[in-house]
């Protein structure tokens, strides 16, 4: 049989003194570093141009969709968010989507749409505030997913400056 001998403890030790004592000094110590909390929503979370909030139709100047309902972005989202009718136009571009809804239910803002689309059409934009009191109101549809070219270009132009660094990369 081993007989363990326990230290004698002090009455400070009994009373937890000098664990109450590091305690306070680790609480003073923190007190006085930079906050690392936000006060979200009065301080809302600082976007940038790598911000890939949720996925936007891009407007041509005269507010007309630059989209011409191809499908190649329904058929990228891994998330089967996106749904698409297209129909027949006037336009040179021939086509255009009758019905464009993105579920925000389902969406994981992956951007494989923006890099699918051989158009242009649809970008991450840096909006990523999503509320809604029903299902219904968090699937949108052309109305609520359109936004002019320049409230996007942002992104456009970080994308683009992204890929044409690719292909330099690749064409040496
Ligand atoms: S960001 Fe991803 S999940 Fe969301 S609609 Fe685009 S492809 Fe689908
Ligand atoms: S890939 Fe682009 S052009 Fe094609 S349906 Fe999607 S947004 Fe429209």
């Amino acid at each position: 049989m081993v007989i363990v001998k326990r230290k004698e403890l002090t009455l400070a030790e009994r009373l937890y003194i000098p664990e109450v004592l590091r305690g306070l000094r680790i609480t003073l110590g923190k007190m006085f570093q930079p906050k690392s909390t936000r006060q979200y929503p009065e301080e809302p979370i600082p976007s940038t141009e790598v911000t890939r909030g949720q996925p936007r139709l891009a407007e041509n100047e005269d507010g007309t969709l630059r989209c011409v309902s191809c499908g190649m972005c329904e058929i990228a989202c891994p998330a089967y968010a996106i749904t698409i009718d297209g129909h027949e136009i006037d336009r040179p571009i021939e086509r255009e989507p009758e019905r464009f809804e993105i579920d925000f239910l389902r969406c994981i803002l992956c951007g494989f749409c923006e890099e699918a689309c051989p158009k242009e059409a649809i970008w991450m934009s840096d909006e990523l505030e999503l509320a809604d009191t029903t299902r219904k109101g968090l699937i949108y549809g052309i109305e609520k997913l359109k936004r002019p070219a320049s409230a996007l270009q942002k992104r456009i132009d970080y994308v683009k400056r992204i890929n044409d660094r690719w292909r330099t990369f690749s064409s040496t």
